[in-house]
This record gives structure tokens, C-alpha cells and sequence, in this order.
């Protein structure tokens, strides 16, 4: 049983970053307003990511880290949640078959904290009292210690540590109530470096440099005629002074980070139809949808996700984007 579940396990958490990420969104799910992130290794040794949000009550620790346990599902939601956000109460559980995961954490009013060890979706001991400020801990060391192969492929390859600088940056920029650091551990200088703010292009400018945000154009669509429900967009996209050889599409659907390929196509693909330099786009967008159009169907850490009324959303986005486009470089 226990070689099937790391088996599961290493297919939900695929590499170090997809840990990074799942650790960061329950950091921002418990409400916290500042979140950092250290790493050793490019995450092979040490993730380490520290909120102040609300902490895991001390009965909630024994099941923390079985499969499925969730404290984000209400009983009629369920079935819709599990549908738009897929595999609830996954990510810690797994973590646990892959790596060694200590978490340590407060609730609000309680005068310590507890540490906890597990392994294997149980605990390897009783929460111990320690000292604590506010919120969670959670370190996930060795991770893939068990995976000879999965960790040899990964040591031979590049560090995931851009990757996991990649995701912090975009959650910065979404998340711009929050401050984010992410860093080597040990490391004096924090490689993202994000206070939190009440503007968005603050935040870009915060992460992706001021060279960026001068050249970005704000864009809003709000679709209420659609026949399925109301969607709104809103966003930034870069003008035609802009010069990049890749594209950096930030996407965020309910809240939620994404990646929607075929969304993207069609906006390099407009992008280059209008501008005549060869230059590709920044984007930033944040999509709200009614939730059970949002269909992450593929796999549980795949990011790719699908739309119900795809193609209208997408020639909505593109028009209005088109129409930005013209504008700016007549
Ligand atoms: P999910 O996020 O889908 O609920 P996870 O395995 O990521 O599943 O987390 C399991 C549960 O552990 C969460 O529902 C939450 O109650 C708790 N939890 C995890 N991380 C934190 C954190 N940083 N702060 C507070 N609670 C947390
Ligand atoms: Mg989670």
C-alpha cells in the first residue's frame, strides 16, 4: 500500500516548485498577509515557507496530513468545489509519502505553538509545545529521498529554484495585499522581494522591474450578456514599446494561478498581427467566472485548465485587447 501512495503521492507533487505552490496557496487560503519562502537545494534538501495567517488548531494536527482532509469544504459546496478546484486535501498528505514534512504552527490566542513531524499521511510523534509568533510553518525536507530515480532526474537537471522565484513573482503580483520573500536559504538577499501594496502595477514593478510597468496598458472587460453567467477580466498587457523574446502570461482564474494555453495563443497571436516588431507580450489577467465553469480536468498539479465557453471568453479577451492594440500604436 505504502509503494502505491508514493506512487499517487510523486503524481501530485511533481517536482519542488509544485510543493512551493501548494504551500503558498494554503498560506494565502489561511488569510496571511505575509508569506516567505527559503529554499535549499532547489527544494531537494529544504522548502520552507512561513505565514502569519490563522494557524492549524492543535485537533486538527493528528489528521492533518491524511489524504482528504480539507477544512475548505462546506457540505453543499462539495461536489462543485471538488469539480472546479480539483483533488481537495491532496497536497499535504502527499508531501508526507515524498518528503519529511515538520509543520509548525498558533492559533490565535493560544500562548505556544506545536511542532509536528510526519510521515507516511500519520504523525511520527505528539505535537510538542514550542514558541511561536503567529501562524504556520511547514518544511518539507528530502523531498523525493524515496524516488531514487525522480531525484536523480531532477538533480541532473536544471534547479527548480527559477521556477519556484517564477511562482512567487506571479503570486505577488496577484496577491498584491500580501508581502512575499523567497530566497535561498541562508542567503541574505531575497531573490523576490514583494511589499505589500494597494497597486497593482506597484507589484509589477516590485517584481518584474519598473521597465515593465512603463510600458503596460490597463484592460477591463466585464461580460454580463453571456449566455452562461458573468465574466469578468481585468489585466495588463504590454504596448508596443515593449521588448521581450518570450512571452510572461500571468493568469489567474478565480483566484486561482492557471495556465490556459489556448488563451495564451490567441493573445501572442493577435499581439503580433498588430505590432509590427517581432517583440512577444507581458501579460497580466485575472479572470472571474462562475466556478463550475472552470474545469482543472487534467491532472491534479497540472496547471492547465478549460473553460466552459471557452472560445466565446477567449474572442472577448481578444477584441478587447485587439481594440487596446490599435489604439496605442496609432
Ligand atoms: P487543501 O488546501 O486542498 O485543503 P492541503 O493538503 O493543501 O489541502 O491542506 C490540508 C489542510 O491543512 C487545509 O485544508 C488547511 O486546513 C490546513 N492547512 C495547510 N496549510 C495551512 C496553513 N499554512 N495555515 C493554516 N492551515 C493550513
Ligand atoms: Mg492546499
Amino acid at each position: 500500500e505504502s509503494v502505491v501512495n508514493r506512487i499517487a503521492a510523486g503524481e501530485v507533487i511533481q517536482r519542488p516548485s509544485s510543493a512551493v505552490k501548494e504551500l503558498v496557496e494554503n498560506s494565502i487560503d489561511a488569510g496571511a498577509s505575509t508569506v516567505s519562502v527559503a529554499v535549499k537545494d532547489g527544494g531537494l534538501k529544504l522548502i520552507q515557507v512561513s505565514d502569519d495567517g490563522h494557524g492549524i488548531r492543535f485537533e486538527d494536527l493528528p489528521i492533518l496530513c491524511e489524504r482528504h482532509t480539507t477544512s475548505k469544504l462546506s457540505a453543499y459546496e462539495d461536489l462543485q468545489t471538488i469539480k472546479s478546484m480539483g483533488f481537495r486535501g491532496e497536497a499535504l498528505a502527499s508531501m508526507t509519502y515524498v518528503g519529511h514534512v515538520t509543520v509548525t504552527t498558533i492559533t490565535e490566542g493560544q500562548l505556544h505553538g506545536y511542532r509536528v513531524s510526519y510521515r507516511d499521511g500519520v504523525m511520527e510523534n505528539d505535537p510538542k509545545p514550542c514558541a511561536a509568533v503567529k501562524g504556520t510553518q511547514v518544511m518539507v525536507e528530502n523531498l523525493f529521498y524515496n524516488m531514487a530515480a525522480r531525484r536523480k532526474t531532477l538533480q541532473n537537471s536544471n534547479d527548480d529554484y527559477p521556477k519556484i522565484v517564477d511562482f512567487i513573482s506571479r503570486f505577488a503580483v496577484h496577491h498584491i495585499n500580501v508581502n512575499f520573500s523567497c530566497r535561498k536559504h541562508g542567503a541574505n538577499r531575497a531573490d523576490v522581494h514583494s511589499a505589500s501594496t494597494s497597486s497593482r502595477l506597484d507589484a509589477i514593478r516590485n517584481v518584474y522591474g519598473v521597465s515593465v510597468v512603463r510600458d503596460l496598458m490597463e484592460i477591463e472587460v466585464s461580460d454580463e450578456n453571456a449566455v452562461d453567467g458573468i465574466f469578468t477580466m481585468d489585466g495588463f498587457i504590454s504596448n508596443a514599446n515593449y521588448v521581450a523574446k518570450k512571452t510572461t502570461m500571468i493568469l489567474f482564474i478565480n483566484d486561482r494561478l492557471v495556465d490556459c494555453t489556448s488563451l495564451k495563443r490567441a493573445i501572442e497571436f493577435v499581439y503580433s498581427a498588430i505590432l509590427p516588431q517581432a517583440s512577444k507580450p507581458f501579460i497580466y489577467m485575472s479572470i472571474n467566472l462562475p466556478r463550475e465553469h472552470v474545469d482543472v480536468n487534467i491532472h491534479p498539479t497540472k496547471k492547465e485548465v478549460s473553460l466552459l465557453n471557452q472560445e466565446h471568453i477567449i474572442e472577448t479577451i481578444k477584441d478587447a485587447i485587439e481594440e487596446k492594440l490599435m489604439n496605442s500604436n496609432t
